[in-house]
């Protein structure tokens, strides 16, 4: 594959003109979306808006005159159709973690005949974090975390098992689940299903109702560049939202909040499950955000995702130097997210030392240099300068300089 040819590919790229839509830096590569997803221009005046004109001169009013107070619905509503899920089961509040922590109360509840959270030992920590603080809470009679390794899920969905909590596409090698299997096999043992789709809202298509899920959590700040600390969303299935009751009983979610009732009464829908004031500001930044997605088809960001990667992993297999990068992702592009995740030895170093160039990737612990494809505004040619200065670096073996080996708080 030569330059030509990714220019080529630029040029019969369907969402080309979608990276006109957002505030890149210049001469940067920016291959970290899928951490933090990057600015959005209609974020800027809207922010301005919101904190000038609503908060600086309306004031409380803005409650009601710019509707705040619906603002978790509506930014709901706009991510519903990215996820594959009809009105009305979709929220945006609080954090993934948080909202983790509702959802596992509520899918035990409704399963209370059983103990076991079943989850993989390479879900992304919080994920685990979140169902020990549970377990810690409730103790072992009522809540306990089992983890297994990926490939060992189907076999351990048995009749002890309450919940299934799974992240679709795995944080570390961007391995892709099969939902709609997954979710009908635990039904057979009647198994609730939550879903984390932490790196699938925004990246791939998602169909939450198809496959019939039961709840799922997302990330405002990832592919759906809500910015740094943004609201996550949940998911509850409509054929839930009677019967379940979450613990966090914020007045938000109560079924009338200002009628200031001394006795706590959920919300019959989806608004129960907000809890407290929502982040007005960082939600708005968001729903601004989502304005990109209003013309774009998830199968263009799926076909390009794969040709992104493609190409990436056919660059990185000519370059003789490159052969200790071992490819960690599934070979088959459909069983991957939209990221690719290598291990190396000098991965750290690697991976600062491309961010000193403005190539910017991540590295995970403890040997992982990952690289996220946003196809909102990653261009072939971007992955053709990356894999060009990766092939400099490793090459001339300038990583293992001093600078480029020193630890770092957040990596
Ligand atoms: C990024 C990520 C999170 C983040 O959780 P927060 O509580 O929103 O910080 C959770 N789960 C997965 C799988 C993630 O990739």
């Amino acid at each position: 594959m030569n330059f030509d040819e990714i220019i080529t590919l630029d040029k019969a790229d369907p969402l080309a003109k979608k990276r006109l839509e957002f505030d890149l830096p210049a001469n940067t590569i920016y291959l970290d979306g899928n951490s933090l997803g990057a600015l959005p221009k209609s974020v800027k005046s809207r922010v301005a808006e919101v904190v000038s004109q609503q908060w600086g001169n309306d004031l409380i009013k803005s409650w009601n005159s710019h509707n705040w107070i619906d603002l978790p619905i509506k930014v709901g509503e706009k991510i519903a159709p990215l996820i594959g899920a009809a009105q009305g089961q979709v929220i945006c509040c609080d954090s993934i973690s948080v909202n983790l922590f509702k959802l596992l109360c509520s899918a035990l509840k409704l399963n209370s005949e059983r103990t076991v959270v079943l989850s993989t030992k390479d879900n992304f920590p919080t994920d685990l974090y979140m169902v020990q603080g549970l377990s810690d809470l409730l103790g072992p009679d009522l809540c306990q975390l089992q983890m297994v390794e990926e490939q060992d899920i189907q076999k351990n969905l048995t009749e002890s098992v309450a919940v299934l909590l799974l992240t679709q596409v795995n944080f570390r090698t961007g391995k892709l689940l099969d939902m709609a299997k997954l979710t009908q096999l635990a039904h057979e043992k009647g198994i609730l299903v939550i879903w984390d789709l932490a790196h699938s809202a925004g990246a791939l298509p998602v169909e939450l109702d198809t496959c019939e899920a039961d709840f799922a959590v997302g990330c405002g700040y990832k592919y759906l560049n809500g910015g740094p600390g943004s609201p996550a969303f949940l998911y509850v299935a409509k054929r839930h939202q009677e019967a379940v009751k979450q613990p966090l009983c914020g007045w938000m979610g109560h079924a009338k909040p200002f009628a200031f009732d001394a006795n706590y009464q959920p919300s019959p829908n989806i608004n129960q499950f907000q809890c407290g004031t929502p982040s007005v500001i960082s939600m708005s930044v968001l729903d601004a955000a989502l304005d990109v997605w209003q013309d774009v088809d998830m199968l263009h960001i799926r076909n390009k995702s794969e040709a992104l990667a493609d190409v990436f992993i056919n660059l990185v297999k000519v370059h003789h130097c490159l052969h200790e990068l071992i490819l960690c992702s599934p070979d088959d592009v459909k069983l991957r997210g939209s990221q690719l995740a290598f291990s190396h030895d000098a991965a750290f170093a690697i991976c600062q030392a491309l961010i000193e160039k403005s190539v910017i990737a991540d590295f995970r612990a403890p040997n992982i240099l990952r690289f996220g494809f946003t196809p909102l505004y990653t261009s072939f040619e971007d992955i053709w300068l990356a894999v060009t200065t990766l092939v400099s670096i490793v090459e001339s073996e300038q990583y293992k300089e001093q600078r480029f080996n020193v630890a770092l708080k957040v990596t």
